[in-house]
């Protein structure tokens, strides 16, 4: 696998943007080397371009080297990042796997980068034989979701590995909703795989979505080219502090999720017993996937009262279908009361 060659030339021979921060990262009494107003207050300064220290407690968490780990301003940076670095504009292409999350395409078509699309089997699985087929010749990024959104399972660990073992291009594995599925993902064996993105979020599981931090994990050659392109200072001062504070709250995470799971078979029983729901899908993450009777006249009911759901019924294979985000208890009750009254 050679990376350097996957790349888009430009990159391949860009300089990136040294900041003064990049200069000079020691400690220091006076700073007068990047044009910042002196007056002293909790912002008046850059952030740290490099992301040190937090990278440093991403490192410890997931058991991942931090020359490894590039952080976004979300995991949608990460995933526009990827395209522009291996997809030359008007040329490549990328495939997605659909339904599946929507920015991978739409990051694409704002890069004039070509969309290839394969369907998932009726399971919601991945089709491994036909996205090999239809990635050559100018494919050079494959994007997968698992959990997939929306449909919440997770995609077949084998079928997975025979995509990334026989594509000669980049793999880009999201895992945004893994902390909530029954499988630890691929973090694991990711030195296995130098083709291999895997993409988390903070904006998930650890509640932090205000706070807009992603993480992409891959080998160091990879994660040095994104944070080669990246913005300098894409992750503010105030998202680093607060998340290197609330990466301490570990055990809250985790009881959360354990809330959110039971929460979730509740939520899926209750679903199962209404006369107009036809299908509850199987799911590895914090949503639903529902298939009821007239979706859109659902979707409309619920939201005259007051519940917003996700109406994903105009989506391949999810003919009225919902996506149901897993609430509160009182919040997933009155869901149930809602659409019990329908
Ligand atoms: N990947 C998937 C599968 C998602 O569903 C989402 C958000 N809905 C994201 C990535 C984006 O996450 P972030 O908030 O980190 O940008």
């Amino acid at each position: 696998m050679n990376i350097q060659s996957l790349l888009r030339e430009n990159i391949r021979n860009l300089k990136p943007y040294a900041t003064a921060r990049h200069e000079f990262s020691g400690v220091a009494e006076v700073y007068l080397d990047a044009n910042e107003n002196p007056f002293r207050s909790d912002y008046n300064r850059y952030p740290d371009p490099t992301q040190k220290k937090l990278k440093e407690k991403i490192s410890q968490l997931k058991n991942i080297d931090p020359g490894k780990i590039f952080l976004g301003n979300g995991s949608d940076e990460a995933i526009d990042l990827i395209i522009r670095a291996f997809c030359e504009p008007g040329n490549d292409a990328v495939l997605v796997t659909e339904p599946t999350y929507g920015m991978y395409a739409i990051c694409a078509a704002i890069n004039n980068v070509a969309v290839k699309s394969v369907t998932l089997t009726p399971k919601f699985d991945l089709d491994e034989d036909a996205v090999l087929n239809a990635i050559a010749p100018t494919g050079k990024v494959i994007f997968l979701c698992s959990p997939n959104n929306p449909s919440g399972n997770l995609l077949s660990k084998e079928k997975i590995i025979r995509v990334l073992t026989h594509f000669n291009g980049i793999v880009v594995l999201d895992e945004a909703y893994i902390d909530f599925a029954s499988d630890e993902g691929f973090l694991p064996v990711l030195q296995n795989y130098p083709n291999l993105i895997v993409l988390q979020t903070l904006s998930k599981a650890w509640g932090l979505a205000g706070l807009r931090l992603g993480m992409a994990f891959a080998s160091a050659e990879i994660i040095s080219i994104l944070n080669k392109i990246k913005y300098p200072y894409n992750i503010s001062s105030l998202t680093q502090q607060v998340v290197l504070e609330k990466l301490d709250a570990i055990a809250e995470k985790n009881n959360q999720v354990q809330q959110i799971l039971a929460e979730r078979s509740s939520l899926v029983n209750a679903l199962q017993t209404l006369p107009l729901v036809k299908q509850v899908y199987p799911t590895d993450a914090n949503f639903v996937l529902v298939k009821v009777t007239g979706a859109r006249k659902v979707y409309n009911h619920l939201a005259e009262q007051g519940i917003i759901v996700r109406d994903r019924s105009t989506v391949v294979l999810c003919e009225d279908c919902l996506r149901i985000t897993v609430g509160t208890a009182e919040e997933n009750r009155k869901l149930i009361d809602t659409l019990a009254k329908l």
